[in-house]
């Protein structure tokens, strides 16, 4: 195995497992595991894994991938042959993303009419011993979780997410004609909504699909202009047509060209033949964490803190998991895990574990309205320890978090984490924050402050929460 070059170690590419992205504390290398499903074993060797070739600290990104951090040149060639020997990745050759389509992780297989469409796993086990802490649960994280150990919570659930079409199928058929499109962006997202009550309308989207009815799917570019509607077992291939267009169209002005987002409304609208239509209504946003019913059998959804935790923690998570009888886990844009295949007995007691190794379990978890990077010391571009400082600002904005108030906090300008706005953005400056209210990391801070005096200011009746008040940021009483 060929160690990646220099020029594929740049920052700002998109990574994957052959080409790592260097950070601050070593190679991020991201996984695409086949399907985007692993069993418990799967994850406990992905686990081990981390901790003998990497750092020992897995994420989730915000589009539902996972990545190992800390790989060195070193341990890059032994990592990257056990997880193609182990068909732990999928990995392909073309220069477009390697997985472009975001699909809940409760999405129902075969949903209406895609019921055949939906494929068996195809995964791969193993039984390799992985260097197992004890049992979930058993011994609670002590030193990340910040005050968080909370218990899993009141536990709602949904009898029947009400997914229209097979989304998952539909996505994977997606993903296979993608690969006969060459020239697409790395970061290229389609979104694939099964229209029920897992909503993906909080992930942006190059492209979205999203059912409407049985069977059938409307279609938005760049989340501007939609299309359609048209029927769920043509949806593939239309998706497919509009790649292709807008592929050729970006070639002929690739630096022009990077999103869907740079074209004009009539450039958009001349990427497919559908007629034009209106967006579909709004819908409730999604729990992203907690306890669901799928049918027959339910799910536990879990949350990492800030997309991030230690391989020893998802180890014992994949223990308990494989202990408790679950087939499947999918991965989730929530920045988490999804269980599914669960009694509900066995769901609530894999929450129960999790939330007491100090995960979310909860969907009024404040950490879910946080988003943070890696931050000092990970990252070697972070002029602030931005995750660390965000688990103590969460603490502090808790009640403001819970209702709604959203939280970047940013090491540097680059802002990883988060490329839009939110309503309160934090990003590091020589060791202390910019401060933006209702924008992003690069628009005008209304103050410049360190950790403390911002953990001050932002208490209720100090002037940064009467500022995020009076900018319409904060619900709730005035204090
Ligand atoms: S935003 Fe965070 S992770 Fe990205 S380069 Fe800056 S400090 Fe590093």
């Amino acid at each position: 195995m060929n160690a990646p070059s220099p020029d594929t170690l740049r920052r700002g590419w998109c990574p994957s497992t052959l080409k790592p992205m260097e950070t601050g504390d070593g190679w991020l290398v991201r996984l695409h595991p086949p399907g985007a499903r692993l069993t418990p074993a799967q994850l406990q060797r992905i686990a081990a894994l981390a901790a003998r070739h990497g750092n020992g600290l897995i994420e989730i990104s915000a589009r539902g991938n996972m990545q190992l951090r800390g790989v060195t040149a070193g341990s890059h060639p032994a990592l990257v042959a056990t997880l193609l020997a182990e068909r732990l990745v999928d990995e392909h050759d073309g220069d477009g993303p390697q997985r472009l389509t975001l699909v809940s992780p409760l999405a129902q297989l075969g949903c209406h009419s895609g019921a055949s469409r939906s494929e068996e796993p195809g995964i791969h086990e193993h039984d390799e011993a992985s260097g197992r802490a004890g049992p979930l649960g058993a011994s609670c994280i002590q030193d990340s979780v910040h005050g968080f150990r909370a218990q899993a919570c009141g536990l709602p659930r949904n009898d029947g997410l009400g997914d229209r079409i097979d989304a998952l199928a539909l996505a994977a058929e997606i993903e296979a004609r993608a690969r006969e499109v060459s020239g697409l962006p790395a970061k290229f997202a389609v979104v694939v909504d099964g229209g029920g009550e897992s909503s993906l309308e909080a992930f942006a989207g190059d492209l979205r699909i999203v059912a409407t009815a049985p069977g059938r799917v409307v279609m938005a570019l760049a989340d501007r202009l939609w299309f359609g509607p048209l029927a769920e077992s043509e949806a593939g291939a239309v998706v497919a047509q509009v790649l292709a267009r807008f592929a050729a169209k970006r070639a002929q002005t690739p630096d022009a060209i990077r999103r869907m987002g740079d074209l004009a409304a009539d450039e958009l609208a001349a990427l497919t033949d559908l007629p034009a239509t209106e967006a579909p209504a709004a819908r409730p946003a999604s729990r992203r964490a907690g306890l669901f019913a799928l049918g027959e059998s339910h799910a536990a959804l879990v949350g990492l803190p800030f997309g991030r935790a230690a391989a020893a923690t998802l180890d014992r998570l994949a223990q308990a998991s494989e202990m408790l009888g679950c087939p499947e886990i999918r991965l989730s844009p929530w920045r988490g895990l999804a269980f599914r295949g669960l009694s509900e007995a066995n769901a609530i007691a894999l929450l129960d574990g999790a939330a007491a190794d100090g995960l979310i379990t909860c969907d009024d978890d404040p950490r879910l309205s946080v988003q943070a990077c890696a931050g000092a010391p990970a990252c070697s571009r972070a002029e602030a320890p931005a995750m660390a400082d965000a688990a103590r600002l969460a603490q502090v904005l808790a009640p403001d978090l819970a209702a709604g108030l959203s939280l970047h906090v940013s090491g540097c300008v680059k802002s990883c984490a988060r490329p839009g706005a939110s309503d309160l953005t934090l990003v590091g400056e020589s060791g202390r924050y910019r401060i933006v209210i209702g924008g992003g990391a690069r628009d005008s801070a209304v103050a410049t402050l360190d950790l403390s005096a911002l953990l001050t200011r932002l208490q209720p009746g100090q002037d940064l929460h009467a500022r995020l008040r009076a900018a319409g940021r904060l619900s709730g009483p005035t204090k």
